[in-house]
């Protein structure tokens, strides 16, 4: 029987749109109907040289249903060629073609020969959602536009993490996973963001490892680069929030590396050193305050649902209530991802749900005892419940709707003092 899903997290794989506009003058182009991309796009950082509101589209019609979109993708893509300067262009096809059996592969075949690179990418709507797209995109790069070199470059590693605009915070991230690297003495390579582009992508096959910082998106990716290109990779499955996560971090990469360990050590302990002083600033708030001192819910992709609950546990010393993944996990990872929450200091377990269905994430919040305010990170479907339990809520997953993000970050040592400075300064906040 259809069943209804309520405030669903996530878009249809065409929203993978957002993958390409992420990497520096590569452009989308949209074999699907006419409100796509408009459906598809938010106001989150999507305007610049490239956004949804330019990108080519064959816009099919219902001639295109009965006689085939072929035609009209050549065409769009023809033209796109001429027009557009972009390095990079990638087809992306939605429902419609799909349906009606549009060889679009086929069509892009033709562009084999064009000055700049053409490639296409099956993200149909009903074949899964945008993380799924996200993959497609990757898997198209590696398929269709690279080849394997024989020339490695000691020390570069490609960096992979979750999927940018549906995560705010994906270009901070990225940055400070980059920064983190580099303090090993390795050079990171990453695709997305100012600067990187093409130059980066053309790099990939070269590099000493993968290193890929998600619970389960990518990990296709990367098995598939080690089949085509021999490049091993190291799967870090917490995105790494805060000090006791980045130094288990620095250290597994740093291993994984080969980088001496003396060398490891020393990064980490500055780092700590840092982060410990401006904590111990603070410990008569965490110690003393009455309002964030029982359990908390994180309700999030798998990345910041994993990544936050290590945090809130292992640096501040919270109690996990239960925690929801709401990305619609592929099923041959919950068990994985399910083990990683046992992980946690002081022989603490958190019970996770994966659960895509806001009604019921709901209920059982609301019928939770919290023994005291709850601390709910969500998504900004959560205000409105969190506030009906006079909670702490804080709006860091899709969708975000109570704040501008640039190039902010939660990752590494700086980006927990980021997140703690959030938490409390809804804290204290609310006695204003
Ligand atoms: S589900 Fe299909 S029709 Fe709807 S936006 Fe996605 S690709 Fe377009």
């Amino acid at each position: 029987m259809a069943k209804l899903l309520d405030k669903q997290r996530y878009k249809c794989a065409l929203a993978a749109m957002q993958t390409v506009q992420a990497i520096d003058r590569a452009l989308p182009i949209l074999h699907s109907g006419p409100g796509c991309a408009q459906k598809l796009s938010d106001t989150n950082g999507s305007s610049g040289y490239f956004s949804p509101n330019i990108f080519p589209c064959t816009s099919i019609n219902e001639k295109d249903v009965v006689f085939g979109g072929v035609k009209k993708l050549n065409s769009t893509i023809d033209n796109a060629l001429k027009v557009i300067d972009a390095d990079l262009y990638v087809v992306l096809t939605g429902c419609i073609p799909e349906i009606v059996g549009d060889d679009s592969g086929e069509v892009v075949s033709r562009f084999e020969d064009a000055d700049k690179p053409v490639i296409y990418a099956p993200t149909a709507g009903f074949k899964g959602n945008n993380y799924k797209g996200h993959e497609q995109v990757v898997d198209a790069i590696v398929e269709q536009y690279l080849k394997k070199s024989d020339k490695k470059q000691k020390g570069l590693i490609n960096i992979w993490a979750d999927v940018p605009y549906q995560d705010l915070f994906w270009l901070g991230n990225l940055r400070a996973l980059e920064k983190l690297v580099a303090e090993l003495g390795l050079t990171p390579n990453t695709i997305f963001g100012y600067n990187r582009g093409i130059e980066n992508i053309n790099k990939i096959p070269e590099a000493e490892f993968n290193l890929l910082v998600s619970p389960w998106v990518g990990l296709g990716n990367v098995k598939k680069m080690e089949r085509k290109f021999g490049t091993p990779y190291l799967h870090y499955p917490t995105l790494p929030i805060g000090a006791t996560e980045t130094s288990k971090f620095l250290r597994e990469v740093g291993k994984f590396a080969g980088v001496d360990e003396a060398k490891v050590e020393a990064v980490i302990k500055e780092h700590e050193d840092y982060y410990y002083y401006l904590i111990g600033r603070y410990a008569d708030l965490f110690l003393e305050n009455r309002v964030i001192n029982k359990q908390f819910t994180v309700v999030a992709d798998a990345q910041y649902s994993l990544g936050i609950t290590k945090f809130l546990v292992n640096d501040l010393g919270l109690i996990p209530a239960k925690q929801f993944v709401v990305d619609d996990t592929p099923k041959n990872y919950r068990d994985q991802i399910t083990e990683e929450f046992k992980k946690l200091n002081f022989g603490i377990e958190a019970e996770v749900s994966f659960e895509t269905d806001g009604y019921k994430i709901h209920s059982e919040i609301k019928e939770h005892d919290y023994h005291g305010y709850p601390l709910v990170l969500g998504g900004y479907y959560e205000k409105e419940v969190t506030e009906s339990l006079k909670g702490n809520f804080l709006n860091i997953s899709w969708p975000v709707q109570d704040k501008v993000v640039f190039d902010r970050s939660y990752v590494g040592y700086e980006g927990g003092i980021r997140l703690i400075e959030d938490i409390y300064t809804v804290a204290v906040s609310r006695f204003n």
